[in-house]
């Protein structure tokens, strides 16, 4: 028997089914995306979503979990792929009729060894950590309820203040006042350009396209915080950019000191902020320190 049926035979269950909350993770099969679902499994009321672009690694990670008697559930999402994540949007908006957490923790980065030429990182790595997220939240942020908590994981990396002061410093900075999210997208799509050409370091690019796509992800954010603050509907909801610290994950070859529960700390604060909380559109680093994302300094 299906949700929808039981539904309409008992008001109660409907009652039920209608305000069920659901926190969802992308990228939650493994590192950071791990110990965040672990942490909300301990803590949030609700279902947690653990999403993962491959169905056994994510099967994998809820049996881990269960091992140690935390629920999460399971759900193939992509963010490369827009059909996925309508999907994805599909099932939440039927299942529990809105997002009361969203945390975008999938990214990409290529190995220092990596050897495809710099203009084919750029595109590839600004097109998950930051087109893709910005495809998720566009098509999710529609089913975000009052109060909802976003998180973007950024990262250290995506710390303006270590872009060289010029034009383009400050267009970044402008992000949560002018900048829009047009603007943002041409600077992105102008690095990518400027990678194949080999001049983004002559025109103050850093040389890293991981760092580029934490700073638009960063600066994304800030946008996205100011279009939330404007709508009067959605005056509690908010979204904070992070940086999880060093952590021993694949993707940092397991150089990182700090565990995926510590990196977890400062995604999983962020995640949870109670109700009119004042903490928007800020750069919060592992320790939950708050950072002046333009001029530091730096915990
Ligand atoms: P990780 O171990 O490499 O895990 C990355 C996760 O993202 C994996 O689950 C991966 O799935 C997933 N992913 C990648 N592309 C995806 C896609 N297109 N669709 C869905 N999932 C996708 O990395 P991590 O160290 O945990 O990093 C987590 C976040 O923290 C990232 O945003 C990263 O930039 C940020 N961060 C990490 C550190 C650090 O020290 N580790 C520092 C600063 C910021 P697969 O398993 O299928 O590949």
């Amino acid at each position: 028997m299906g949700d929808n049926f039981r539904a309409k035979l008992n008001p109660s269950f409907l009652y039920f089914y209608r305000i069920m909350k659901v926190a969802i993770v992308t990228g939650g099969n493994k590192g950071v995306g791990f110990g965040i679902c672990r942490g909300l499994a301990k803590v949030f009321e609700g279902d947690v979503l653990l999403t993962a672009r491959n169905v056994e690694r994510g099967m994998k990670a809820v049996k881990d979990l269960e091992k140690e008697d935390l629920t999460v559930k399971f759900h193939l999402l992509d963010i490369d792929d827009p059909k996925s994540v309508a999907t994805l949007a599909a099932f939440v908006k039927d299942k529990y009729g809105g997002i009361d957490v969203l945390v975008n923790n999938a990214a990409i980065a290529f190995k220092q060894a990596a050897t495809e030429p710099f203009g084919v990182q750029a595109k590839v790595t600004i097109a998950t950590n930051y087109f893709s997220v910005q495809d998720c939240c566009n098509q999710l942020f529609p089913l975000l309820r009052n109060g909802a908590r976003v998180v973007n994981v950024s990262s250290s990396a995506g710390f303006l203040g270590r872009m060289k002061d010029g034009d383009l410093k400050s267009k970044f900075a402008s992000s949560g006042s002018t900048l829009t999210y047009e603007e943002l997208d041409s600077l992105m799509r102008d690095f990518i350009a400027s990678a194949n050409a080999g001049d983004h370091s002559a025109k103050g690019w850093p040389n890293s396209t991981y760092a580029v796509s934490k700073i638009g992800l960063s600066a994304l954010t800030r946008i996205q915080q100011q279009k939330f603050s404007e709508n009067p509907d959605l005056r509690d909801v908010v979204i904070n950019h992070v940086h999880p610290g060093y952590v021993d994950t694949d993707m940092t070859s397991h150089k990182g000191p700090l565990t995926i529960d510590e990196g977890a700390k400062s995604p999983l604060f962020a995640a949870t902020l109670p109700p009119n909380t004042d903490v928007k559109g800020k750069y919060i680093w592992s320790k939950c320190q708050f950072v002046d994302w333009i001029n530091g300094p730096l915990p």
